[in-house]
């Protein structure tokens, strides 16, 4: 059991309906039995539900960007928080295991970005640290951004075998003015001699309409250190 994990409905951070999705758990042979989850303090808002749910197959790695953004999409137009949304999906089948937004401000935890948000939940749903362990299937991750220097980093650690983004990093510094951080120029190619593909700039233009309509609406920069 994979995506299914998340279906449970005694997770606390996956505020959805739950019946669909048993349903479509059972039709795929998925058991839904599993141990009770720790708490996390990364709380979805309820509208998630409305865009993707856990075991949703998004065949195309173009529609599972486009979901990414459409996720960051909802947060800025519903002012839940910063204009950023990840996916992570079980690469062949499809399958959703987890979703994140940015929950920087509404959490005042500097590392909820929506690609650890969605890389965290993925974990404890599936109740280990490393998304590439033996017998799991591949997974990767649909970020509406490049991530910044923190999620780059913390993708070493996660098991997750690819990354797919729209938005560059200076899209998102010169657009909004979030400070992205020192990452090195050749951060793919770290990536990739660690063995996680990277594929870059999918979707880029509806991502960065997506920043664009942050800063018309006054979102706020959440950068550290600035006084
Ligand atoms: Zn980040």
């Amino acid at each position: 059991m994979l995506a299914g994990a998340l279906v449970r409905d005694e997770l606390p951070f996956w505020p959805f309906g739950l019946a669909t999705h048993a349903d479509s758990c059972e039709a795929r042979g998925q058991a839904m039995s599993s141990p009770q989850l720790p708490s996390t303090p990364y709380k979805l808002p309820p509208w998630v539900a409305s865009v993707v749910r856990p075991g949703d197959i998004i065949a195309s790695e173009r529609e599972r960007v486009r979901v990414a953004i459409q996720l960051a999409r909802e947060h800025v137009e519903r002012g839940t928080g910063g204009p950023f949304g990840a996916v992570v999906c079980e690469r062949e089948s499809g399958a959703v295991v987890s979703v994140g937004v940015n929950l920087v401000v509404q959490t005042r935890m500097s590392s909820a970005h929506a690609e650890q948000v969605a890389w965290t939940l993925a974990q404890r749903a599936l109740e280990t640290y490393d998304l590439g362990g033996a017998g799991l299937p591949r997974m990767a991750l649909y970020t509406s951004s490049q991530m910044c220097v923190s999620c780059w980093g913390g993708l070493f650690w996660t098991g997750l075998s690819r990354v797919v983004s729209a938005t560059t990093g200076d899209d998102v510094e010169r657009i909004v003015g979030f400070d992205e951080g020192p990452i090195p120029e050749d951060w793919a190619a770290r990536l990739e001699g660690r063995g996680i593909e990277v594929e870059r700039e999918l979707l880029r233009d509806e991502a960065c309409a997506v920043l664009r309509r942050y800063v018309e609406l006054g979102g706020e920069v959440y950068n550290s250190g600035k006084r």
